[in-house]
């Protein structure tokens, strides 16, 4: 679907937004969609309709606004970090970047699949978020 991007690393609280989100959700799998701004993971989009429970997460790709994702993230409630085979299939169609995250959820226990399902590095990058509702305040 998309062309296929390249990303520097994820910004550190994207991916502690993920790993607490994850962990508040259990025992149902947190899933959503990520977006990058200036080469760096800074966004994870949460599709209405996506449909969770203890054994899977349905993203509705349809209802995907007409945005550039670079893939996705998902949480397994077991500390199996391994794509499922649905996993595989939805990871081709959605980017190049794939977040799983497991129990406990730390800095540790979360891989990053590339669309073919290959383990990849995803660096965590210390980077100031744009907060559009802080500005007011600026
Ligand atoms: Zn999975």
């Amino acid at each position: 679907m998309k062309r296929q991007r390249h990303v520097e690393g994820i910004a550190k609280d994207t991916l502690y937004f993920i790993l607490e989100a994850s962990k508040s959700t259990m025992p149902v799998e947190f899933a959503g969609l990520l977006r990058a701004e200036d080469d760096v993971i800074t966004e994870v989009i949460m599709l209405p309709g996506t449909e969770s429970s203890s054994k899977s997460a349905l993203i509705r790709l349809y209802m995907l606004p007409n945005m550039e994702v670079v893939g996705s993230v998902h949480s397994h409630p077991s500390p199996n970090l391994r794509p499922s085979r649905a996993d595989l299939i939805f990871f081709g169609k959605t980017g190049d970047y794939h977040i799983i995250a497991a129990p406990p959820f730390d800095e540790t226990s979360w891989i990053c699949y590339d669309g073919t399902g290959r383990a990849r590095r995803l660096p965590i990058l210390d980077v100031e978020l744009e907060d559009d509702e802080e500005d007011w305040f600026d």
